[in-house]
């Protein structure tokens, strides 16, 4: 009788060890397939900031949420930005995004934010890191004028040279001006 409990608990052990085994591989593997993408100039940063919304401050506020923010050995901050497309294809409203971001993170927290950030587009579970240049703040801000103008009607907005931005912009249905 000793015996037969003996087997059984050495059987159930060697099971527990074995579903342990597994775990830990699925999760080493998981670990590994979510670092793939991250680009060898990031590789010895560390994670400073995750899906965080800053504000700038100030007379004019800008609010910008940040997907990804890592520190640096010089304590600079470098961003990422993660898009799920059926395309592996970066757009200049990633790089406008990135570029909010960097003047709402700097102006709350008085870091310094490189001007190369990330963007990292999601194809079918496979992500690519894109390295883009980020636009000056005075640039931002002057996009944020541009968008008062507009809101306010001292301005006309300009339409796109190709038709293909109109065909997938989600307001195609509102706009008389669609192509
Ligand atoms: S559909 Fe209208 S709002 Fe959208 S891109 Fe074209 S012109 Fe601009």
């Amino acid at each position: 009788m000793l015996a037969n409990e003996l087997w059984l608990l050495v059987a159930a052990c060697g099971v527990c060890a074995g579903v342990v085994w597994a775990a830990a591989r699925f999760v080493r593997r998981r670990a590994a397939d979510a670092d793939e993408w991250m680009p060898r100039e990031l590789r010895d940063h560390t994670l400073a900031y995750a899906e965080r919304t800053f504000k700038s401050g100030g007379e004019r506020e800008l609010v910008a949420r940040v997907d990804r923010a890592y520190r640096g050995r010089s304590s600079q901050v470098t961003l990422v930005e993660l898009k799920t497309r059926r395309t592996d294809r970066v757009h200049l409203s990633d790089i406008i995004e990135l570029s909010a971001q960097r003047v709402a993170l700097e102006g709350e927290t008085g870091e310094s934010v490189a001007r190369i950030g990330w963007v990292v587009v999601e194809v079918e579970g496979r992500r690519t890191a894109h390295r883009v240049t980020l636009m000056r703040s005075q640039a931002v801000w002057n996009l944020v004028s541009r968008r008062d103008a507009l809101l306010a009607g001292t301005e006309s907005p300009s339409y796109p040279a190709a038709s293909g931005v109109c065909r997938t912009c989600v307001y195609r249905r509102r706009c008389r001006s669609a192509r």
